[in-house]
């Protein structure tokens, strides 16, 4: 123990960084963002009703159908029409939620036609997997109209696998630049964090994350040949010290090392399972609901809304589990960082700049159903109470 060193009183300091004003607005932007899910969901439904009811996509597949079946054809065209219909109807909940409210709270400095230009280009990658996906998994139902979403769980884990393996080399480089990271003392740093942490360190790259957003962020993605450790600009320009940077970084080599990519793979896979299950069950009851015309059924792709339907209410009950496994997940990459780099007062620093976005005090019921990361008070809360139990032997250079 380091004699006179109180744990909640070091916590308290930190936290105490933050003006008691900016701890309001901290907390009024994460609570309004709870119900931002709530509305998400319902504008969702909303729009899946208006396409529906419209009847567009029935003559979207008996345009394509011309009387002989062509179920490939007809699925691809209308789930094409479906998600381009669904983009543009939500565009205005989805500027007003991901562009004009993160500007209002300052927390984004991107014009709106650099945000429009990247969602669209966002909602046509989308477009594209979506129509593949959804084409197998109409023809799982077709051959297979029993079991349909046990197949279909095994390919929506498989193809979560791949996108996480080409993500880096395919998708980000569409987003950001991504440059090797300049010589210089980070860089040396982080390449010898990889080392000890046995994570490739010959990739070490730096992406304009300044770009879309002022956060301070940093990741370790891909597997084989992809992986790669990557840093936002942003970690450069808020003067971030070496404590700093190394609690951050060793936090993201965790999640690698310690094989999370797996575990949510898995995680995700059984909430996949659980919810194709009930699309299954539930299909024929809310079709009937909404009192759409000329829906043969399950099988038939003009359903599809009814799908959208299920899948928004039961992605919105689900949240709860998924931020509950994401959650363990980032506590234990929280301590992995201590305990191969030991920096609970870099980890602290680092976390100290997050809570002007993310309420660091929430109540433990609002944490479990809200919170992907554990709140930061109780953070940096273990970050402290690892210092009371680890003095170093000798004092942090910065
Ligand atoms: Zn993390």
């Amino acid at each position: 123990m380091i004699q006179g060193f109180n744990p909640a009183a070091a916590t308290a300091a930190y936290l105490a960084q933050l003006p008691p004003e900016l701890h309001a607005k901290a907390k009024a932007y994460t609570q309004g963002g709870h119900w931002l899910l709530l509305w998400g969901a319902v504008v969702a439904v909303i729009v899946a009703l208006i396409i529906l009811r419209s009847g567009v996509l029935v003559r979207v597949r008996n345009g394509v159908e011309r009387g002989k079946p062509r179920p490939w054809l007809a699925v691809a065209a209308v789930i094409a029409v479906s998600s381009l219909a669904e983009l543009v109807l939500g565009l205005p909940w989805d500027a007003y939620s991901s562009w004009w409210r993160e500007k209002s709270y300052g927390l984004t400095s991107q014009p709106f036609a650099g945000w429009l230009s990247e969602h669209l280009l966002g909602a046509v990658i989308s477009i594209v997997l979506l129509v593949i996906l959804a084409s197998l998994v109409y023809a799982l139902i077709r051959r297979a109209p029993r079991t349909w979403w046990l197949w279909a769980t095994g390919v929506v884990t498989l193809g979560f696998f791949a996108f996480n393996v080409l993500q880096p080399i395919l998708i980000e480089p569409l987003f950001n630049t991504y440059t090797p990271a300049p010589p210089g003392a980070m860089r040396d740093t982080v390449v010898a964090m990889a080392k000890q942490a046995g994570v490739p360190s010959d990739k070490i790259l730096i992406y304009n994350g300044s770009k879309q957003s002022n956060r301070y962020s940093a990741n370790v993605a891909g597997a084989f040949g992809t992986a790669r450790v990557a840093m936002s600009d942003v970690m450069f320009k808020k003067d971030a010290d070496l404590a700093e940077v190394r609690a951050v970084v060793g936090h993201e080599m965790g999640h690698y090392v310690l094989g999370h990519w797996g575990w949510l793979t898995f995680a995700l896979g059984v909430v996949t399972l659980i919810g194709l299950f009930l699309v299954d069950r539930l299909f024929g009851l809310v079709l009937r609901l909404t009192g759409a015309k000329g829906v043969s059924g399950l099988a038939d792709p003009a359903g599809y809304p009814v799908v959208g339907i299920l899948l928004a209410v039961l992605g919105l009950l689900g949240t709860p589990i998924v931020n509950s496994v994401i959650r363990i997940t980032e506590a234990q990459a929280d301590h992995f960082s201590l305990v191969n780099f030991n920096e609970p007062d870099g980890l602290a620093r680092a976390l100290v700049k997050t809570i002007e976005y993310r309420y660091d005090s929430p109540g433990r019921l609002e944490e479990v159903i809200f919170y992907d990361h554990p709140a930061v008070a109780r953070r940096i809360r273990a970050a402290m109470d690892w210092k009371a139990a680890h003095p170093k032997p000798t004092p942090s250079a910065s």
